[in-house]
């Protein structure tokens, strides 16, 4: 194999025992994409996360003040002669990263940080900076006068304005929820003829003759106020 850097090391598992595992000795070198393929119950899980993530996980709890690991689950040792060269493992599986579709192995492994970076330099056309290249981060502009002291005092009109890489629409979350208010009334009809399509409203029921909106006859800021009580505001 064609190797530039030979140094980077390898995370060198020996004797690996955790389930199913039979004393397994690997190299699994750094700074490259290793694949773990088998059949299934083959142990490719008891290797990768019940062994050399399990370790690094229990790492990196032990690190935190006895207080911080009181709260967190107790981690077994893995069963395993020797690990070396172990660093911060992230795991990932199939399942969403959290509760927000904002977070992305690019985000959770910084990768997307310095490919915002590679983006912004090495783009053709130049559009801006890294935050261009940010979904979080939305465009803004502005302007307006500033003071500069210097003798009298000059007065100038300055304007700015900053590409993020933020969709107005979405705001970044690929998709958008909103009410399709198509679904609740038909416009091509009027409230006699069955207009309101929510479930329930029917045409010559109490719901629809609550939900007529009517102007109100007290109010002087010309806006309709919706009459709730069918006693009183029935039409
Ligand atoms: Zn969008």
């Amino acid at each position: 194999m064609h190797d530039d850097n030979p140094d980077w090391g390898a995370i060198e598992v020996r004797g690996a025992r955790e389930n199913n595992l039979r004393d397994v000795n690997v190299d699994i070198p750094k700074r490259r994409l290793t694949v773990f393929t088998g059949v299934s119950g083959s142990g490719k899980s008891s290797l990768v996360f019940g062994t050399v993530a399990a370790e690094s996980q229990r790492l990196i709890n032990e690190t935190y003040s006895a207080f911080v690991q009181g709260f967190m689950p107790t981690l077994a040792r893995p069963d395993v002669d020797s690990l070396e060269g172990l660093t911060t493992a992230i795991i990932l599986d199939q399942e969403r990263m959290g509760a927000n579709v904002r977070s992305t192995v690019g985000t959770v492994t910084d990768a997307n940080a310095m490919l915002r970076v590679v983006f912004s330099r090495l783009g053709r056309p130049h559009i801006g900076g890294p935050q261009a290249f940010s979904f979080n981060i939305p465009s803004v502009t502005g302007g307006g006068a500033i003071k500069i002291d210097r003798g009298a005092g000059v007065t100038e009109s300055r304007s700015f304005s900053v590409a993020g890489g933020m969709c107005p629409r979405c705001e970044g979350m690929g998709t958008v929820s909103d009410v399709d208010l198509g679904q609740l009334y038909d416009e091509t009809k009027s409230l006699n003829e069955g207009a309101i399509k929510v479930p329930g409203y029917t045409a010559d029921g109490w719901s629809t003759r609550m939900a007529v909106v009517r102007p109100s006859s007290t109010s002087t800021s010309g806006r309709a106020r919706v009459g709730m009580n069918p006693w009183t505001n029935a039409l």
